[in-house]
C-alpha cells in the first residue's frame, strides 16, 4: 500500500533537505510508525500472555532494535551474528535456525537463548555435545495436514525444508525428555505475508493440541512471523484486533491448567511498512520503452526480483500532477531484471526528481548486495521531532575491498607423484 498519510507528511517536510546533507540513495526509516505499530500490536494482544519477538533478520540496525526492545519486545535470531546484535537490547532471545551446527547450537545456549530446533539432527549435536538443555523449542511441520496458505512465496509445508515432521513430534520430545528437557515450546510457521488469520489460527490450533499430548510441559507456542502488510494500493490491512479476538476465544476454551505464553515472530509486520528507499533519477532514457534510470539497483532491494509477484509502489512526491507517462523503473546493474517498477504509471519525471520506493521497511537493506561493485545504501531514521539520523553510513569501496586485503594463506598441496 502506499505509505500512510502520516509517514507521507512527515517525509516530504524533510525529503528535500535529507537528500540534499546525506546525499542519495539513501533508505529511510520512520521512527514514529514504528512506535505506532508496536504500541498498537501490544494493545490488541493486551491481557493475553502473548510476546513478540522481533525477527532480527527483517531489519538488522541497532537504532531500531533498541526502539523495539524500549516496547518490551523480544528477538527473534537465526545465527550467531544477529544473537550478538540484539543482545545489548534485550536477554530474552530466540534463536530459530534451521540447519544448525553443533558450535552455533552451543553458542546460542551460551548466550543464554532460548533454542528451538528446526530438526532431530539438532538433537543429536545436543546430545553428542552433551548439552541438552532443561528447556527446549521444537519447531513443527504439520506437512499435508496445513491448507495451502501460501504456496508461492513460502512452498507448501510437506516440500519446505523446515520443522520436525508433526507425526514423529511426540517420539522426538520424548527423546528429548529422556536427555534432560524438562520443558518444550513448540513452534510452527508455515507461510509468510499473509493478510489473514488462518495461518496464525492454524499454527496455534495444531501446536496447543499437539502440546497436550506431548509427555513433556509446553510453557510456550510460538506460531512464528509472517504477518503481513498490504504492498500494493488498494489491499486491505491485516484485521489485528479480530485475530486477537479470536486468539482469546481459543485460549478462553483451553482446559484449566493448560496456559502455554503465546509468542509471535515478526518481522515485516512491524518495520516493513514504515521504510522507504529514497533515489534520484539520473537518466531518462526513451528505447523502445521509456525508461527512468535512477541511483540505484535492485542489489538495494532484492525482495523485488527474488520472490514472485513482489510489488513495491513507486512515487515521485515532488513530480506534481501533470499526466502520467508508463515508465521502467531501472538501475545500473548489467542484467535486465534490475528493474524497481516495470510499466508503471508515473507523473513525468526528470533527471534530479527524487523517487520514494514504499514499504521497504523489512527484508530490504538486510538483504542488499554488492552484486556488479554497487555498494550497499546508508540508513537513516527520522525522529519523531523531524530530526533525522544516519543509523548505518553508506559502504564504501573500502568496505567493497575489504575481505580480500589481509595476508594471503596458501595451502600447498604435498607433491603427486603420477609414476
Ligand atoms: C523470517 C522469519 C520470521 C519473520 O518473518 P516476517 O515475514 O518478517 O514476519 C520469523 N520467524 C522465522 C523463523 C523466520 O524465518
Amino acid at each position: 500500500m502506499p505509505m500512510s498519510d502520516d509517514f507521507d507528511s512527515r517525509l516530504r517536510a524533510v525529503l528535500p533537505h535529507v537528500a540534499e546533507r546525506f546525499g542519495t540513495p539513501f533508505y529511510l526509516y520512520d521512527a514514529a510508525g514504528i512506535d505506532a505499530t508496536a504500541t498498537a500490536f501490544t494493545a490488541a494482544f493486551a491481557g493475553l500472555d502473548c510476546r513478540e519477538y522481533f525477527a532480527v533478520k527483517a531489519l538488522p540496525n541497532p537504532a531500531i532494535l533498541r526502539r523495539l526492545a524500549a516496547h518490551g519486545f523480544g528477538f527473534d535470531c537465526s545465527s550467531l551474528p544477529e544473537i550478538e546484535l540484539a543482545r545489548p537490547f534485550s536477554r530474552d532471545l530466540f534463536f530459530t535456525s534451521n540447519n544448525t551446527t553443533t558450535a552455533e547450537l552451543l553458542a546460542a545456549l551460551s548466550a543464554g537463548a532460548f533454542v528451538t530446533i528446526d530438526d532431530e539432527a539438532a538433537l543429536d549435536k545436543l546430545i553428542a555435545a552433551d548439552a541438552v538443555p532443561a528447556t527446549l523449542g521444537f519447531r513443527v511441520n504439520p506437512g499435508r495436514l496445513a491448507p495451502d496458505f501460501d504456496a508461492k512465496l513460502f512452498g507448501h509445508p510437506h516440500t519446505a525444508k523446515f520443522g520436525i515432521p508433526v507425526e514423529r513430534l511426540s517420539a522426538v520430545c520424548a527423546r528429548a525428555a529422556r536427555h534432560g528437557v524438562r520443558s518444550a515450546g513448540l513452534h510452527m510457521m508455515i507461510a509468510a505475508n499473509f493478510r489473514t488469520a488462518e495461518p496464525t489460527l492454524f499454527a496455534l490450533d495444531l501446536l496447543a493440541e499437539q502440546a497436550q499430548r506431548l509427555g513433556v510441559e509446553v510453557t510456550l507456542l510460538n506460531v512464528g512471523g509472517g504477518m503481513g502488510i498490504p504492498y500494493r494500493p488498494g489491499e486491505e490491512p491485516l484485521d489485528l484486533t479480530a485475530l486477537a479476538a479470536a486468539i482469546r476465544a481459543r485460549v478462553a476454551a483451553w482446559p484449566t491448567g493448560f496456559r502455554p505464553r503465546i509468542c509471535f515472530e515478526n518481522g515485516r509486520y512491524m518495520t516493513g511498512p514504515h521504510g522507504v528507499l529514497v533515489t534520484r533519477v539520473i537518466n531518462r532514457m526513451s528505447k523502445y520503452r521509456e525508461v527512468v534510470g535512477v541511483d540505484t539497483t535492485v542489489n538495494a532491494l532484492l525482495r523485488s526480483v527474488v520472490y514472485p509477484g513482489v510489488h513495491h509502489q513507486v512515487t515521485a512526491p515532488f513530480a506534481g500532477d501533470a499526466p502520467a507517462e508508463t515508465v521502467d523503473v531501472v538501475g545500473s546493474l548489467c542484467t535486465d531484471i534490475d528493474r524497481l517498477a516495470a510499466q508503471r504509471d508515473l507523473p513525468p519525471v526528470g533527471e534530479g526528481d527524487l523517487l520514494v520506493v514504499h514499504d521497504t521497511g523489512a527484508h530490504a537493506h538486510a538483504m542488499a548486495s554488492v552484486y556488479n561493485g554497487r555498494l550497499r545504501p546508508q540508513e537513516l531514521l527520522l525522529h519523531a521531532d523531524g530530526s533525522v539520523e544516519l543509523i548505518r553510513r553508506a559502504e564504501t569501496v573500502d568496505d567493497y575491498f575489504a575481505t580480500l586485503d589481509f595476508e594471503p594463506r596458501i595451502l600447498r598441496m604435498a607433491a603427486t607423484s603420477t609414476r
